[in-house]
């Protein structure tokens, strides 16, 4: 597999750093090491897409684009690190800031993620509900605005996903922990990732099965419609593997979409997401988010305490970012 040829711009200090979790470790009787794809970043808290970004951004300066224009859910970090990206590059940005998610609180489209987004100056057009991974019109209404407007806009799909370039940042992924493992002198059998607009366990799927020594890799629904998951994954997996010229076949059974932690809806976290949240918090001071990555850590916990990682397995977490968020859920942890 050769990343190189694809242009790169280097917008986070890689590698990320892969610590063990020992607290955790220890409560749970199992193995557990976090990959922090949520610190490894200088662009205002990080998180998953910037390593997508990276190619995409590349992409958009390549094209001569002086807009990035995306869309999300309103507390989107997708979008606040398009927004981030656009700042860093001296590009203006226009994001269209979706309703995926009905968390009453008057708060919800004032802090965090969207907050965020409006210092880095980016333009927030609130309209549009309901998460799904079609093409939605709004997001076209503001491509064509730009281009109305005399700017030349680069469009970014939803978590950066259903894009040609959008699979590249987590085959590059699959790499750096692969050299990061020669080093440890140690090899993650199993590795946990969120999994939601596709491109990122997609990725992962591309850059493991280049590997020789073959690997679980369970994808955590966050999207509360594993069927859909499946089809994104699937559809950017074989993408990306074309894409990079990979020497073998993606199989079905090398994409695995575990459906039981997604909670009620997206966005919506259920009492095993919070306790998942405070025990991270509480037992590493490590912060995870009600809509991604609280949801995967409780399928971590919950596939220990069911005894389903194999005995003396060594299990990877991958922290994908998204704490920006709990402002926006601050009554879930009410005391
Ligand atoms: C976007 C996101 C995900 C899901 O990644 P996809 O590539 O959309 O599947 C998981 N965790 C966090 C924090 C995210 O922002």
């Amino acid at each position: 597999m050769d990343l190189s040829r694809f242009p790169r711009i280097k917008l986070a200090f890689f590698p990320s750093p892969i610590h063990r979790l020992d607290r955790m470790s220890d409560a749970l009787g199992i193995e557990l090491w976090a990959k922090r794809d949520d610190i490894a970043s200088g662009l205002a808290f990080g998180g998953n897409k910037i390593r997508k970004l990276e190619f995409l951004a590349a992409d958009a300066l390549a094209q001569g684009c002086d807009t990035l224009v995306s869309i999300g859910n309103i507390q989107s970090n997708h979008t606040r690190q398009v927004a981030a990206v656009a700042a860093k590059l001296g590009m203006k940005c226009r994001l269209v800031q979706e309703e995926w998610t009905q968390w009453p609180d008057p708060t919800y489209d004032k802090v965090g993620n969207i907050l965020l987004s409006r210092i880095m100056g980016a333009e927030t057009i609130l309209e549009g509900e309901g998460y799904s991974t079609a093409e939605k019109e709004t997001w076209q209404h503001a491509l064509d605005a730009v281009r109305r407007e005399g700017g030349k806009p680069y469009a970014i799909p939803a978590g950066a996903s259903d894009h040609p370039l959008g699979g590249l940042g987590y085959a590059a992924f699959a790499e750096e922990v692969a050299a990061q493992e020669r080093e440890l002198g140690m090899f993650f059998d199993t590795v946990v990732t969120a999994t939601c607009t596709g491109s990122t366990q997609a990725g992962m799927v591309v850059g493991f099965a280049g590997q020789s020594r073959r690997r679980r890799l369970i994808g955590v629904d966050t999207a509360a419609n594993a069927e859909m998951t499946r089809h994104a994954v699937t559809k950017i997996a074989h993408q990306t593997a074309a894409a990079v010229g990979l020497n073998t076949a993606i199989r079905d059974e090398d994409i695995v979409i575990d459906p039981r932690f997604c909670g009620p809806d997206y966005g919506l976290p259920d009492e095993p997401t919070i306790a998942a949240i405070r025990m991270a918090a509480t037992h590493e001071g490590m912060l995870t988010d009600p809509v991604y990555e609280g949801k995967s850590m409780a399928g971590v916990i919950a596939m220990a305490r069911a005894g389903e990682f194999e005995k003396g397995a060594k299990v990877l977490y991958v922290h994908l970012g998204g704490a920006p968020a709990l402002n926006a859920y601050h009554s879930a942890f009410a005391a």
